[in-house]
């Protein structure tokens, strides 16, 4: 199996020859396809497993390629942790150079220039936003941001948000965003209330686990 067999465009294979990813790893070869169609996904995977290029090749293939408003958010992409946010971030770096496809990274602990720099990204429209829930709710709060736009929805390493108490947090963000939406939920674990929250968020979703 290639990248080029997973029908990812031009200026995508060119960046990941550029990373020197030769080959999908196995949650790659499974859930591109799938992001691809438009359908929502459940994925177990632990972090390792190169989940995160499973969710970003697709979502930035089908931001070049189909229909959407440049000046408005079109992913969003939700995390526990600000290390998780800023190596997405970092991810998203090689991708965005040769795609043209922009990304801000929103957590907390910076200072008040971040919180400044965030506000202007978020204002004027970046393609894809990784965010903590705290932070994102910070800026939610203030009024300025406008997710009714958003098509993409990744929840990522979902249980141990769930393990930290952000729920209510989860659904405050999910209120804003508009019903019809691609949703993508990752987790390491299944837990009961990993599955309620799955319920809740996806339609009619493929299940993979690797
Ligand atoms: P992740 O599970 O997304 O945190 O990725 C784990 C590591 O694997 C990261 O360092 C990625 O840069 C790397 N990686 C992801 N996909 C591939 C691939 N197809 N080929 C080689 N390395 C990869």
């Amino acid at each position: 199996m290639t990248f080029q067999e997973l029908h990812l465009i031009e200026p995508i294979l060119k960046a990941l020859g550029e990373e020197g990813y030769s080959t999908p790893t196995p949650i790659q070869a499974q859930a591109i396809p799938i992001v691809l169609k438009g359908t929502d996904l459940l994925g177990c995977a632990q972090t390792g497993t190169g989940k995160t290029a499973a969710f970003l090749l697709p979502i930035v293939n089908k931001i070049i390629t189909e229909p959407h408003d440049e000046n408005k958010i079109n992913a969003l992409i939700i995390v526990p942790t600000r290390e998780l946010a800023i190596q997405i971030g970092d991810n998203m770096e090689g991708l965005g150079y040769f795609t043209n496809v922009s990304c801000i990274a929103v957590y907390g602990g910076g200072d008040g220039n971040s919180f400044t720099a965030e506000k202007t990204a978020l204002t004027s429209g970046c393609d894809i936003v990784v965010c903590t829930p705290g932070r994102m709710i910070a800026h939610l709060n203030m009024g300025y941001v406008n997710l009714k736009e958003v098509k993409y929805l990744v929840l990522d390493e979902a249980d141990r948000m769930l393990d930290m108490g952000f729920q209510d947090e989860l659904m405050k963000i999910i209120s804003f965003l508009a019903p019809t939406r691609q949703n993508l939920l990752f987790s390491a674990t299944m837990p009961h209330k990993m599955r309620e929250l799955a319920r809740k968020l996806l339609t009619d979703p493929v299940e993979i686990n690797i």
